[in-house]
């Protein structure tokens, strides 16, 4: 038939006449529609693929055989104590519990005889929560996630004998995302119980399993790939022809299928191979493994989820050589090497071996919003030294994908810690706006820059789906520069990291764009470092973005969890005070330099500045845990600085003049008022660190200060600065007597508790929405009484009722204040609080008008608009502040400074400090309960100055009060400050933080490290002076690397630092 004729002198045709039968279209969505019955439970799953995934099931007794072992209480036993116990017999179908438990089961197999020679077999354990496999010598193997998901672990040979083996599964009764009651993050259900679903021996058939992936990919490119491409016409055609050739049952079939699967993935994806073509990737995938140090579970089980996870990496890594796996978060490798030995030399192998990347540099993933500058240098610091010390090698890249917005100074920060590269993706959530690039080189307030760089697949735990590959070119959003990407791929958030089935599908992709092309390639096999070292090279031509990577979402997160934010604040202040007198007592002998326990406190203050638990994101077992973290920081505080002293701390009323002193940490001269035992009033003044309390009564400059109650509702209170006028417990008018201004607007009224509904979208304890703005409601106070009427301060005190169960106490206090400080208001509160979903707030209306408001940051000022004009702008309806938020216009100012808090918004000439929420997930009772906090209302002549940052360190830090037995014995502490910025230096300079060096106790040298920084924003020139003989300084980074030297002259040095810069200096003492 056909081809028969042949007409005229044309070239002769084969091609038949007639249509031999009618051929139609593939009617797109029909097809489309088939592709999930393939591999789909129901009616098909006895004939279609599933059908033929296992070659055997084995189950039950003789094969398997279960005893188990309940641990007492919540407890987490280790291996050696939990297998001493008698353990009883148990079986599948069996239930364990309730929340937090675990439970230890002894498993015996037997592979009996028709499974042991096949290619592939694992036992399979589900129970629908975590688990770990561990040898019968007690080594950690194989984590479990339960719930289908990563329930196999592949038999090791010698299991195939046909004898009994023993193994451990140790089972945490709680599930990946912890237990959350209904919802992910709602607060966790104590009284879960689990029941063992599966343990079985499989013998997997691999054509099968590898056929099943084929067909996933396959069929996301017929999906995906758009519809007017070859590409996806191709990939529906050779699906369809795929489900055509198999017959269930026939593994022969198989076979034919993925031949057919090969048309379109080429012939090497079932190797690492597949990588090895010379085509020029676009996407380079890296597994990664985001585990909360504490979130929907405590501390305790990260512990567990990290040995868990990396076990599982390092199986993986052997079976594929291609994996490239990034983790971050030190103290995690520290629990992993204390805890579990045996997994921590397996990484180390691995980090060896090239495939294991320890990341970050950084102690946790910490917040970046709320720490102290000082804090975030520490993250570094005790990030950067254990990887150093533990796996010989820095980190380059910071890596927080997950964090919750990143402050202005970071980039200097990163650089002076040795990283030149940023990794985040978490803009990618924002609500409002949508960040503009991919890839960038971002730019902190003194100008040093990193290149960041936020994966286009918007997520850090990437399922390594075709999606994920395509999204990595469709969203990415810097092609104009360059047009590669990173792909985050693993598991995440409660651990897991890549699973076999993402390699699998990555090998897939790549296949595809080798094979027929339009998805981007995607390599695999080199580093997060590899990637940022060829966007290096073209470095100059990246976009830049400058100042802070605000996040648009979760600012709530700045005042959740309020007790914890305070414990922060405080730690971080008492590690100063530590740092500073253990240096001094170290250098001059009267104690060794405590080190270690220094560094205990840093480590624990670094560990609850993790990204879920400092924010105030956690369970309340977290924040109980945190409790009792912090408690032993002020505990070894004060024991440190009794040790140092040799004094005892006491409380101002326990001392009269003749037996106390007072401690400043702050760098320069303090000139306070302080009420001791039986009223009698002292003036501490001086440099510090130690001051003298002399009697009140020699202070001629002195003045007092006055209240004055006109008519039973008003209060006057008056010092030689300010006046204040309080009517009803609020205040109506702020005089400034030196500046002849109001500082209220008329008829507005400053210190008014104001209330919001505070119902986010979704995330309770995170978010705080826009919409709660417009719930507004201002609270009124019932009575205001006089509180205080001394010579050196005045004060009314006044009761706010929230509701039936909540209420706030206020006293309002002014201070007698010399001639040459800056007078201001002080607000002391307590509050009841036992609220839900509502929003307290602190409001100051100020006669002050600017498009900008500035507000303290980690070593710096950020400026922030005050105006809603772009949404850009209105995005920053509640932002973060550290000690002080300041409203100036020319010439003038009001700074509001607070002890505690780090919520803050102004609106037009409204300045609101954010002070509780009451958010009921995933805490349940977060923020209930009593609550003490401070701020001051700071009027100031000129602009924002060095007036407002030291009043802001000096607010945080009252003077401690030291107990003495008698002057004397204090003699050598008194005599003088130890080192200091002498009176020349421009003021704007702020010593922060005095220690000794790093590595003093390792080498036997005494380094004094200084760091300090520019906190205004402008060269600032001074000299630094010791009473130590210098001999040698040099500039260092925040490492402590030696990078230049400094020119000693006499008794000092000069330091010049440019806006906004931060600078150490260490100094090599004379002894
Ligand atoms: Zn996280």
């Amino acid at each position: 038939m056909g081809g028969e004729n042949h007409c005229g002198n044309g070239p002769r045709s084969d091609y038949p006449i007639r249509a031999p039968k009618p051929v139609g279209q593939y009617i797109s969505q029909i097809y489309k529609s088939r592709i999930g019955q393939f591999y789909a439970r129901g009616q098909y799953a006895n004939e279609n693929l599933l059908s033929m995934m296992n070659d055997a099931v084995v189950y039950g007794e003789p094969h398997v055989q279960l005893w188990v072992w309940h641990a007492p209480g919540q407890t987490r036993p280790t291996f050696e104590e939990a297998v001493s116990h008698d353990f009883e017999k148990t079986k599948v179908g069996a239930s364990f519990g309730p929340s937090w438990t675990t439970h230890w089961f002894r498993v015996k197999i037997t592979v009996p005889d028709n499974v042991r020679d096949q290619e592939l077999v694992e036992f399979h354990w589900d129970a629908n929560n975590e688990g770990l496999i561990w040898s019968e010598d007690g080594e950690p193997l194989q984590g479990l996630t339960g719930g289908g998901e990563r329930v196999e672990w592949v038999l090791p040979k010698p299991f195939l004998d046909g004898k009994e083996h023993t193994f451990y599964v140790e089972m945490a009764c709680n599930g990946m995302f912890g237990i959350g009651q209904g919802d992910l993050i709602a607060a966790p259900d104590p009284n879960r119980y689990y029941t063992v679903e599966r343990a079985n021996i499989v013998a997997v058939n691999p054509d099968a399993r590898g056929l099943h992936i084929d067909t996933w990919i396959i069929g996301d490119a017929a999906k995906e790939f758009p519809s007017d491409s070859p590409e996806q016409h191709h990939a529906l055609d050779v699906y369809n022809r795929i489900i055509e050739a198999f017959e269930p049952g026939n593994k022969d079939s198989l076979k034919t299928c993925r031949k057919i699967a090969q048309e379109y993935l080429g012939p090497d994806v079932d190797s690492h191979k597949v990588y090895e073509s010379d085509k020029k990737p676009l996407v380079f995938g890296i597994g990664h493994c985001h585990i909360d140090s504490c979130w929907l579970w405590p501390f305790d089980e990260t512990k567990r989820k990290v040995a868990r996870s990396w076990s599982n990496q390092c199986n993986l890594m052997e079976r594929y050589p291609e994996l490239n796996f990034a983790c971050s978060q030190a103290q995690q490798y520290k629990w992993l090497k204390e805890l579990y030995p045996y997994v921590f030399e397996r990484v180390k192998q691995k980090v060896k071996d090239g495939q294991f990347h320890p990341i970050g540099g950084s102690w946790v993933e910490h917040d970046t919003n709320l720490p102290s500058g000082e804090s975030l240098v520490r993250q570094f610091v005790y990030g950067q030294r254990f990887f150093e010390e533990n796996f010989g090698k820095r980190c380059q890249t910071f890596w927080l994908p997950d964090t919750f917005g990143y402050s202005s100074q970071l980039p200097q920060l990163c650089r002076l810690a040795g990283m030149t590269r940023f990794l985040t993706q978490k803009l990618s959530w924002n609500n409002i706006n949508k960040f503009p690039h991919t890839t960038f080189n971002w730019v902190a307030l003194d100008g040093s820059q990193v290149i960041c760089h936020m994966p286009p697949a918007e997520t850090y735990t990437a399922e390594a789906h075709f999606g994920d590959v395509k999204r990595s070119m469709s969203q990415h959003k810097s092609l104009d520069q360059d047009p590669t990407s990173l792909l985050v791929f693993g598991k995440g958030d409660g651990g897991g990291g890549p699973t076999w089935q993402h390699l699998e599908k990555l090998r897939r992709a790549r296949g595809i764009s080798d094979t027929v092309g339009l998805l981007p390639r995607v390599h695999m096999g080199s580093s997060v470092d590899d990637f940022f070292h060829h966007l290096e090279a073209k470095g100059d031509k990246l976009v830049t973005w400058y100042g802070e990577l605000y996040f648009e979402l979760h600012r709530g997160t700045y005042t959740t969890q309020s007790n914890n934010k305070r414990n922060n604040r405080r730690a971080e202040d008492a590690l100063r005070a530590v740092e500073l007198l253990a240096t001094i007592a170290s250098i001059e002998g009267h104690c060794a330099y405590p080190k270690k326990e220094i560094d205990e406190m840093w480590e624990s203050v670094l560990l609850c500045q993790f990204h879920d638990c400092l924010p105030g994101s956690s369970i309340e077992m977290c924040y109980h845990d945190s409790d009792e973290i912090y408690k032993k920081v002020f505990e070894t505080a004060e024991k440190i600085l009794g040790e140092a002293t040799g004094l005892r701390e006491a409380t101002a009323d326990a001392v009269t003049s003749n037996t106390g002193v007072a401690f400043t940490s702050l760098p320069w001269s303090r000139h306070e008022i302080v009420e001791l035992a039986d009223g009698e009033l002292a003036v501490a003044s001086g440099p510090g660190p130690f001051m003298k309390l002399r009697p009140f009564s020699l202070e001629s400059e002195e003045t007092l200060v006055t209240l004055e109650q006109p008519s039973p509702d008003v209060f006057v209170l008056q010092n030689t600065q300010l006046k204040v006028k309080l009517e009803s417990g609020l205040i109506t008018s702020l005089y400034d007597l030196k500046a002849n201004r109001e500082i209220i607007p008329k008829g507005q009224k400053a210190n008014r508790y104001v209330i919001f509904d505070d119902k986010p979208l979704y995330w309770q304890a995170w978010d705080v929405e826009v919409f709660h703005l417009d719930s507004r409601k201002e609270l009124s106070t019932s009575e205001t009484k006089v509180h205080e009427q001394k010579k050196h301060r005045v004060s009314v005190i006044t009761k706010t009722k929230i509701s039936d169960k909540s209420y706030i106490e206020t006293v309002i206090s002014l201070s007698a204040c010399s001639p040459n400080q800056q007078s201001f208001v002080e607000v002391s509160s307590k509050v009841e609080w036992h609220e839900t979903m509502k929003f307290l707030k602190v409001e100051f209306p100020v006669d002050i008008r600017n498009t900008e408001a500035s507000y303290e940051t980690q070593f710096g000022i950020v400026r922030r608009p005050t105006h809603y004009n772009t949404s850009w702008d209105m995005a920053k309806f509640e932002v973060c502040s550290h000690r002080f938020a300041d409203l100036s216009e020319h010439g003038y100012g009001v700074s509001v400074l607070n002890d505690c808090k780090y919520g803050f918004a102004t609106s037009g000439n409204l300045m609101r400090l954010s002070l509780l929420r009451s958010s009921k997930a995933p805490d349940a009772h977060a923020d209930m309960g009593t609550h003490h906090i401070r701020w001051g209302i700071l009027p100031h002549q000129g602009g924002l100055s060095h007036v407002t940052v030291r009043k802001g360190y000096e607010f945080n830090n009252p003077l401690k009060i030291f107990e003495v037995e008698s002057l004397g014995d204090v003699k050598s502490w008194l005599r003088t400050r130890r080192v200091w910025l002498d009176s020349e230096s421009d003021e704007g300079l702020v010593l922060d933080t005095v220690k000794r060096g790093e590595d003093d106790e390792k080498t036997g040298e005494e380094n004094v490290i200084l760091r300090m920084y520019d906190s205004l924003g402008g060269l600032a020139r001074g000299r630094v002076k010791s009473v130590w003989g210098i001999k040698r300084v040099t500039k260092v980074n925040l490492l402590e690397d030696e990078v230049e030297e400094v020119e000693v002259d006499g008794d000092g040095f000069g330091v010049e630092l440019k806006a906004f810069e931060v600078a150490t200096y260490k100094l090599e003492l004379d002894h």
